[in-house]
C-alpha cells in the first residue's frame, strides 16, 4: 500500500538515498530541509511515518519532534530519528524527546527498510527476503 512519508533532512545526499529507497518501496515522499515547517507539512499531508534528522539548521530534530508529539492530531504519527554516529551517546535523549526509534547514519539500506517497514502496514515487508 502506497503511503506518504515526511522526510525532514538537510543533507542532500541522505535525502536522495532515503527518497530512492522509499520510491523503490512504492511510497510517496514529502521533504523538508528544516524542521520549521515540518509540523504544518505533517498536518497537511498526514504522513504514515516521519523520518527526522536530528542535526537541522535553526531547530533541532528533537525540538521538532517534541512540538509534533505535543499536538493531539499528530502525536500518533511515528517519528524515526536519523542520527549521525557521532551522536551515539545521545540515543536516550532522542527517545526521551519523543522519537519512536532511531536509525544511525550512514544508513544501512536493509536495516533501514526493515525498521521503517515495521512502522508501516506494508506489502513491501517481504522486499528484503525477495531480493
Ligand atoms: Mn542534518
Amino acid at each position: 500500500m502506497k503511503q506518504t512519508i515526511l522526510v525532514v533532512e538537510d543533507n542532500p545526499v541522505n535525502t536522495e538515498l532515503v527518497k530512492d529507497i522509499l520510491f523503490e518501496l512504492g511510497h510517496s515522499v514529502v521533504h523538508s530541509e528544516t524542521g520549521v515547517d515540518a509540523m504544518q507539512l505533517a498536518r497537511t499531508h498526514q504522513p504514515a511515518l516521519i523520518l527526522m534528522d536530528i542535526r537541522l539548521p535553526r531547530l533541532s530534530g528533537i525540538d521538532v519532534t517534541k512540538f509534533i508529539k505535543a499536538q493531539d492530531d499528530l502525536k500518533h504519527i511515528p517519528i524515526i530519528a536519523l542520527t549521525a554516529s557521532a551522536m551515539k551517546g545521545d540515543e536516550e535523549k532522542i527517545l526521551q524527546g519523543g522519537c519512536d526509534d532511531n536509525i544511525p547514519k550512514p544508513i544501512q539500506v536493509i536495516e533501514f527498510i526493515n525498521l521503517i517497514s515495521s512502522y508501516l502496514d506494508s506489502e513491501a515487508r517481504g522486499f528484503c527476503r525477495l531480493n
